[in-house]
């Protein structure tokens, strides 16, 4: 799907927030490799979508009305059989359901459980005096309770992409340690870059999060996104 299609569809439902399914679509077409999610919205349409996937997967809610999916249940990893699916397919609809009763629900995002790799966060959000503002740090607990995080105003250039991971205290560890394999950090360096060339291209979007990033000793992938638009 192309961005401008998209924006359409999100207008004409009165939405500004893309589904993780439409953000990994449009961050593909930009080149940005990500874990593609398709649609289901039935458990069957889950084990079929899984088996063309190939397993394990990971089914995800999709709902206009839930941000964060893992805090209501709505993240299931390495799913390996379609009873699996199945079960996996009513637990994560009925726990949303359970808790937003009025939440609407469009199915459940089917998708390649990916190999583990170390988290780190790609974001960009919109200051008012700066104009988009590239953040990096690394995922979890790091980001969230130690602010532990490096920012750049869009266009970004190489050298900024090389010195923001290098600016982060948790830096060590994306060079590896303890029998831990070390990130690809030129991957990173390139994907922040394309990230930023993205927003640029694309004033419309308000808000980005790549949450998270696998950093694996050979390339990097998102295996969330959202997209918020203007
Ligand atoms: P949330 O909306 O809660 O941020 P995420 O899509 O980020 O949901 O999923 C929660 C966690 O599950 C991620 O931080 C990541 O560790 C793991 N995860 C998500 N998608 C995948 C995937 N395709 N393969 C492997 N792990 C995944
Ligand atoms: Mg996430």
């Amino acid at each position: 799907m192309s961005i401008v299609d998209a924006i359409d569809r999100a207008k004409s439902e009165g939405r500004t927030v893309l589904t993780e399914i439409e953000s990994k679509q449009i961050l593909e077409e930009a080149g940005i490799p990500t874990t593609t999610a398709r649609l289901a919205r039935t458990a069957d349409e889950a084990v079929k979508a899984a088996k063309e996937f190939g397993y394990p997967v990971v089914l995800k809610i999709v709902s206009p009305d839930v941000t964060h999916k893992s805090d209501v249940g709505g993240v299931q990893l390495g799913l390996n059989s379609p009873e699996a699916v199945t079960a996996a397919y009513q637990e994560i609809t009925q726990a949303l359901k359970r808790q937003q009763p009025d939440a609407r629900i469009e199915g459940v995002a089917v998708q390649k459980m990916a190999r583990p790799g170390m988290e780190v966060i790609i974001g960009m959000s919109k200051d008012q005096q700066f104009g988009p503002v590239l953040m990096f740090g690394l995922g979890g607990i790091l980001v969230e309770v130690l602010k532990d995080v490096a920012f750049r105003i869009v266009p970004l250039e190489p050298r900024d992409a090389r010195q923001m991971i290098r600016e982060i205290k948790g830096f060590p560890a994306l060079q590896g340690f303890r029998g831990q394999e070390p990130a690809d950090l030129e991957a990173l360096e390139k994907l922040i870059l394309m990230v930023s060339a993205f927003v640029e291209a694309h004033p419309e979007i308000e808000e980005l999060d790549l949450n998270p990033v696998f950093a694996y000793k050979d390339g990097a992938l998102a295996v969330d996104a959202r997209i918020v638009l203007g």
